[in-house]
């Protein structure tokens, strides 16, 4: 394995981007902005997958799959959702290339090939979905439509970080219809509480739930709820989205139903999507200067298993020994490789488990197999303990759920130590510079006060939280009356 990572004292951009890289999960790519993601990458994101699109499936949702494509004429039919994501969309114009006689051995675009309307590729599909929903959607007993899609999409994004933003990057999203508006609502603010758990009990994060104010509402959005997760740089990062859409869509595609009582209504929608950036959630809050740390739901093997021998012959005994094992935990639902190349030595394999985050590494060597041991060494707390054999397969099992937890606690603890909540302008500003994190502080409930902040400070609302606070105050910044404490921080 290659030298050491940077620290995240050192320079935490750095030790993200080296951390990425060198744990073998992503790598940037011939395309500006957009990765690469390699195969070991690629198995926690399907883990993330697999779990949300239960959890999906357990809510009475449905996968589909939509163009990547959306004429030009469906992209701008929703107004504001358009001008939202004009300024970073990537437009199709023309459908072929020719030899170029200027340059043999060559292509150019072939004049001749251009489309008649052009076509975006999708940032977001509400469009073609909605155009789609109305051919679907004639009476109350075609609703709710509740719809989820697994998708590349395209943001052109000019200042890109491997999985945080990328400019084409995987996500989920689910578009849904309905007849009412409180159903609606109620599937927005469902979906959210789907991101949360997943996030929490799954990924071991920690978020607070909130909805976004007017200036950072997804565009075409009525209302966004979000959950927001904290890093341990003491930024922000915004992990999931839920959006009650209103009649937006549904009056911009002339989308009506027919309700019971025999009159035509408008149908009320709502979308909600997750992202690779989930991974950046996941490097960012567990990971330290040794490398990935994986929760074990999340890590594609839970245990590896390293020999360790000096011939074939005790290779050969340990091998023996570790199919039982190997049986026994799988038996058990437990992840296990046993990790026999014989074109590594055990402290390089040792050194890339470790960077990878497998949360426990198992040593069996000629000592171990004389005593009926092995060793076991955890990779959060780099903890060792050697165990009896017969013990084996409970103590791996409770130490699953021990690294689960304790992964949450840490992450919890962390985030609950860079909470303040601050009444003047000055305090504002240093615990900002000093501590980061979020602070909670009373704003005036105006766009103009939310832009000066960041203009001054850089740090942003990241949500109006969902908690019962009702204290009202004055704005810590023009100490005009404020109905609650809002969270600010700076963000990814
Ligand atoms: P939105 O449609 O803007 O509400 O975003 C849906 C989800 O995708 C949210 O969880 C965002 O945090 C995430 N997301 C937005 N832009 C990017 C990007 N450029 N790269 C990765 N994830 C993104």
């Amino acid at each position: 394995m290659s030298k050491k990572l940077t620290t995240r004292d050192e320079d935490y951009s750095k030790w993200y981007n080296e951390l990425v890289v060198k744990a073998d999960l992503a790598e940037n790519s011939a395309v500006r902005g957009c990765m690469v993601i390699k195969p070991y990458g690629y198995a926690i994101w399907e883990k993330i997958q697999a779990e949300l699109d239960r959890m999906f499936k357990e809510t009475g949702h449905q996968n589909a799959y939509f163009p990547l494509f959306i004429p030009k004429s469906l992209f701008e039919a929703e107004e504001k959702n358009a001008e939202g994501f004009a300024k970073e969309c990537a437009i199709v114009t023309h459908y072929r290339l020719q030899n170029d006689p200027d340059r043999p051995g060559k292509l150019r675009v072939d004049p001749d090939a251009k489309l008649e309307e052009e076509l975006i590729v999708r940032p977001t599909s509400e469009a073609i979905i909605w155009s789609t929903y109305k051919g679907w959607i004639q009476s109350y007993r075609d609703l709710p439509i509740l719809v989820n899609q697994w998708a590349n999409v395209v943001r052109w994004e000019m200042r890109t970080r491997l999985f945080l933003r990328t400019a084409e990057f995987l996500w989920q999203e689910g578009h849904t219809a309905h007849a009412t508006k409180a159903e609606a609502i109620k599937e927005a603010e469902l979906m959210n509480n789907v991101y949360a758990t997943f996030v929490e009990n799954f990924m071991a994060i920690p978020v607070i739930k909130g909805v976004k104010t007017d200036t950072e509402r997804f565009a075409g959005a009525v209302e966004t709820y979000c959950i927001e997760a904290l890093m341990q740089d003491g930024k922000a990062l915004q992990a999931g989205t839920s959006h009650f859409l209103g009649q937006n869509f549904s009056k911009a595609f002339d989308v009506k139903f027919a309700t019971q009582e025999g009159t035509q209504e408008y149908v009320w929608a709502t979308s909600w999507g997750v992202s690779t950036r989930l991974m950046g959630a996941l490097i960012m809050t567990h990971s330290d200067d040794h490398g990935l740390v994986l929760p074990p739901n999340l890590a594609p093997n839970q245990v590896v298993i390293v020999p360790i021998y000096k011939n074939d012959e005790q290779l050969e005994e340990i091998t023996t020994l570790v199919n039982v094992i190997v049986g026994e935990l799988r038996s058990k639902g437990i992840t296990v490789k046993f990790d026999d190349r014989t074109t590594f030595r055990p402290g390089a394999k040792f050194a890339q488990h470790e960077l990878q985050g497998v949360p426990l590494r198992m040593a069996i060597g000629p000592k171990d197999l004389e005593n009926g041991t092995v060793e076991l060494a955890r990779r959060d707390t780099m903890t060792k303990e050697v165990i009896s054999i017969d013990n084996l397969t409970a103590r791996v099992e409770s130490l699953m759920t021990e690294i689960q937890t304790a992964l949450y606690t840490k992450a919890l603890d962390y985030r609950d130590s860079h909470m303040t909540e601050v009444n003047d302008f000055e305090s504002f500003k240093t615990v900002l510079e000093e501590k980061g994190g979020f602070i909670s502080a009373h704003w005036d409930g105006t766009a103009e006060t939310e832009a000066k902040i960041k203009e001054l400070t850089k740090a942003t609302i990241r949500c109006i939280p969902m908690d019962n606070d009702t204290q009202s105050g004055d704005c810590v910044y023009t100490g005009k009356p404020s109905k609650r404490r809002v969270l600010f921080a700076k963000a990814y």
